[in-house]
């Protein structure tokens, strides 16, 4: 086996279905081990609050001095970040991260391999982002960040992957992990 874990990153527009497809992909190999985010980002109302720790920004700030995220990126007017992986038991570590992240991983890490997600339409997309009950000023942010998430994803992907239908997109990802594990088990 090789010793280094893969670090799975899945990008794309907010309300793509990320952090479904995230959860479900962990479900389904336990192989994965995927990373909960920091944010100083407020809850939202539809949110139980395991998505994420939510702490305040001076929290996050004296975690970034000690070195404490893998990476970490401000969007939006929130940071966000990824603390450095522990107790990952051997497994292979999936984010579910923005592009500024995945430039900073794909920079510092070897064994990334990056999955951009898109909707199947725009319409999609936007029906999505009012269902997670954002005010109708953040929806528009959200919608107008779009094209510039989905051109610099484009430049940063390994891999594209349309999020139709959640069972088959998490599929389509986990066969390439598979074979991306095959190919690193045959080179050890
Ligand atoms: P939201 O506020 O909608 O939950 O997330 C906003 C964006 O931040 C999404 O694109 C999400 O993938 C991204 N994000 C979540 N956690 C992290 C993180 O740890 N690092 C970075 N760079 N982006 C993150």
């Amino acid at each position: 086996m090789c010793a280094e874990p893969l670090l799975a990153v899945l990008i794309g527009p907010g309300g793509v279905g990320k952090g479904t497809l995230a959860r479900r992909l962990t479900e389904e190999d336990h192989g994965l081990w995927l990373s909960r985010s920091w944010t100083t980002r407020a809850k939202r109302e539809t949110e139980t609050g395991d998505e994420y720790v939510f702490v305040d920004r001076e929290t996050f700030e004296r975690a970034i001095d000690e070195g404490r995220f893998l990476e970490w990126a401000q969007f939006q007017g929130n940071l966000y970040g990824t603390p450095v992986p522990t107790d990952t038991g051997g497994a292979d570590v999936l984010l579910e991260i923005e592009v500024q992240g995945a430039q900073q991983v794909r920079r510092y890490y070897d064994h990334v391999v990056i999955f951009l997600i898109v909707p199947p339409s725009m319409e999609h997309l936007e029906s999505r982002l009012r269902g997670r009950g954002d005010s109708d000023d953040h929806v528009q942010r959200r919608l107008q960040s779009t094209a510039h998430e989905i051109r610099i994803g484009h430049e940063l992907a390994t891999h594209i992957i349309v999020n139709d239908d959640v069972e088959r997109a998490s599929g389509e990802i986990l066969s390439i992990l598979e074979e991306l594990r095959r190919d690193r088990r045959s080179l050890a």
